[in-house]
């Protein structure tokens, strides 16, 4: 299998920093090829303008999407862009390693995606969700949080760390096409003993080394709507 890792954190020694080398060593490991996207050591610009572009194709009004459909045609994204783009479209299995960082990730791998993720190329022209330019490839988040698992419960102060996901489990990895895998959530590292930690470093180990066997999260499919794309009422008796 091929791995793409990206990771998003300043701190080079940081428990997500741990997380991602681990990644490294249980895929290397096992055979698979491991690419990386190590955002912050790269110094991934995540500043999502003209820049993405070495073309253009309305130099009097910049809209994203229209230069992003010109420059799939012609082939002139930016280099960095091209570059996470051939590493996406290489990969089978795509983790993104972040801390929760004000309930979503980190801005630099907000940037990736809103850069990397592009028209024509990733999505649109009705590729998207299970019909999407991804179908058939995996993705998972790896996340750490401050709180703890139960301020994250339905019922807990911050609410469900599920429903706070979705918007990068459905609204990126799934808009494009991939499974989605269930995320590996470690809690609050910094503030578990250091057994805890390494407890939590090999149940990620374990986990990536039976990621054949873990269910994709059920979302509908695109002929569970209607033509206004709306889910077609499913009647029960
Ligand atoms: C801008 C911002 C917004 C935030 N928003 C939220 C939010 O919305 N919700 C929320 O819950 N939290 C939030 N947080 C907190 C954040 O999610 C946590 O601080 C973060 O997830 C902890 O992960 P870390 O990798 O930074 O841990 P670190 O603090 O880097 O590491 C924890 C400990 O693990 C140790 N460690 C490193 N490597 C290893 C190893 N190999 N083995 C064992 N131990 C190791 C480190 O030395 C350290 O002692 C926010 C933080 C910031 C800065």
């Amino acid at each position: 299998m091929k791995v793409l890792l990206v990771l998003a954190h300043p701190e080079e020694k940081s428990f997500n920093g741990a997380m991602f080398e681990a990644a490294k060593e249980i895929f290397s490991r096992d055979g698979h090829e491991v690419k990386t996207s190590d955002l912050y050591r790269m110094g991934f610009d995540p500043v999502s303008d003209r820049r993405n572009f070495k073309s253009v194709k309305d130099p009097q009004y910049f809209k994203q999407q229209v230069e992003e459909g010109h420059a799939t045609e012609s082939g002139t994204f930016a280099d960095d862009v091209e570059a996470e783009l051939k590493k996406l479209e290489w990969c089978d299995l795509l983790i993104l390693q972040f801390p929760l960082w004000w309930f979503s990730m980190p801005a630099i791998m907000k940037g990736w995606v809103d850069r990397v993720f592009a028209f024509k190329r990733v999505y649109g022209s009705g590729k998207w969700y299970d019909a999407g330019v991804f179908a058939g490839k995996k993705a998972m988040l790896s996340l750490t949080t401050g709180g703890g698992e139960a301020m994250y419960e339905p019922t807990g102060v911050n609410g469900d760390l599920h429903a706070i996901l979705y918007p990068i489990n459905h609204g990126m990895l799934r808009f494009v096409g991939f499974d989605v895998l269930p995320s590996f959530i470690s809690w609050s590292p910094a503030h578990r003993s250091a057994e805890d930690r390494a407890a939590e470093l090999e149940r990620y180990k374990e986990t990536l080394s039976q990621i054949d066997s873990l269910v994709p999260i059920k979302y509908p499919a695109l002929t569970d709507f209607d033509e206004h794309f709306k889910l077609k009422v499913q009647v029960t008796k």
